[in-house]
């Protein structure tokens, strides 16, 4: 779990002219972990691998022709599997994002991730990272030791759309298997296929290819600059529980029991929940826990059901959002001091 920092320039190892490389965008590359920077015994070992042992160094040396898309300055920030990923860690991710973002020898980030909680990183640097400059996520599938290992053309792409002014002020943005996905919309949809990653309904931004970035739609909601929240060192708690045939209101009753400030429900369908364990969750948002619907279904909306419903109980819906994104907005949210429920919708119809 321990975050060293180390920093190199990759313009040193892979060298080029300096006509050529002062002409190019000064990209850093943050590396964090994940499959991405995995290795197994074997080049035919896809699954049984350790993630985020491999260093920064060498994923980068392994991809020679960034030297031709950008001077690249990479860090080592942490060396974790995503699904060990920490409130702490993104503190500290987030906060040396804005750092660099400030700094007028950056251009834009990119940010190397493991696939399992990408998401969920992605849409909170989304919303607390201040500056338009590029924040590029991307990650990989299979070990850097696999056989047609995904990462290296991955971090290309990824370099290559930080580079490019075609992604400043798109908010942050996830380059993975050729697309280009808003942070906010993106999910991993598959546990093992390269192309594991989707925007449900309302489909990529755009794509990369061959040096080439097109952008096909904008971002809609505000992020980055345009948002309230910050980032910090105080998380509210906040889990996810889910909804399904039998379920009972045991793991509602331990959470309020446990203090929790929020709960957000993956609920089934248009965020339904088993009447056993909504009504504890009616009683937990009567004192006063903030409580959030969303879909356990994956793509699609949960819509609010007004005054007959959810006002009666307290509840807030999701819209888009699924469970986990869902709870990173309620986090910012409680953090930024919004605790009603009538705040906190007003949050979720807009970020
Ligand atoms: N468990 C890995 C991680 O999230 C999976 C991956 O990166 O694909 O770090």
């Amino acid at each position: 779990m321990a975050a060293v920092r180390t920093s190199l320039t990759i313009a040193a190892m892979n060298t080029t002219s300096a006509s050529t490389s002062s002409a190019l965008p000064r990209i850093a590359v943050l590396a964090t972990g994940g499959t991405i920077a995995g290795a197994a015994p074997d080049a035919t070992n896809t699954s049984g691998y350790q993630a985020g042992v491999v260093g920064v160094g060498q994923l980068l040396a392994a991809v020679p022709s960034l030297a031709s898309v950008a001077n690249v300055q990479a860090e080592q920030v942490a060396s974790v599997d995503s699904k060990d990923m920490t409130l702490a860690l993104w503190t500290k991710l987030a906060q040396r994002v804005n750092a660099l973002l400030a700094s007028d020898e950056i251009d834009g980030v990119v940010i190397t991730h493991g696939t399992d909680t990408l998401e969920e990183t992605a849409y909170l640097l989304h919303l607390t990272v201040k500056g338009d400059k590029p924040v590029v996520l991307t990650a990989a599938m299979r070990p850097s030791s696999a056989l047609s290992a995904d990462g290296p053309l991955n971090l290309l792409n990824a370099v290559t759309v930080a580079g490019k002014a075609e992604a400043k002020g798109q908010g942050v943005l996830v380059a993975f298997n050729n697309r280009i996905h808003s942070a906010r919309d993106v999910v991993k949809t598959s546990t093992y296929a390269v192309d594991a990653f989707q925007s449900p309904e309302i489909g990529a931004l755009g794509w990369v290819q061959d040096g080439r970035v097109e952008f096909q739609r904008g971002v809609v909601r505000p992020h980055t600059l345009a948002t309230p929240f910050v980032i910090g060192d105080a998380w509210p708690v906040v889990e996810v529980v889910t909804s399904y045939a039998g379920v009972s209101r045991v793991a509602i009753d331990a959470l309020v029991a446990a203090g929790v400030q929020g709960i957000v429900v993956a609920g089934t369908g248009n965020g339904s929940i088993h009447s056993a364990m909504q009504t504890a969750l009616a009683e937990a948002a009567a004192t006063g826990v903030a409580v959030v619907r969303s879909s356990r279904v994956g793509s699609g909306h949960v819509m609010h059901n007004g005054a007959a419903a959810d006002d009666a109980l307290g509840f807030v819906t999701a819209g888009a959002l699924n469970p986990y994104k869902a709870r990173v907005l309620l986090m910012l949210a409680l953090a930024a001091g919004l605790t009603t429920a009538a705040a906190l919708q007003q949050v979720f119809d807009r970020y």
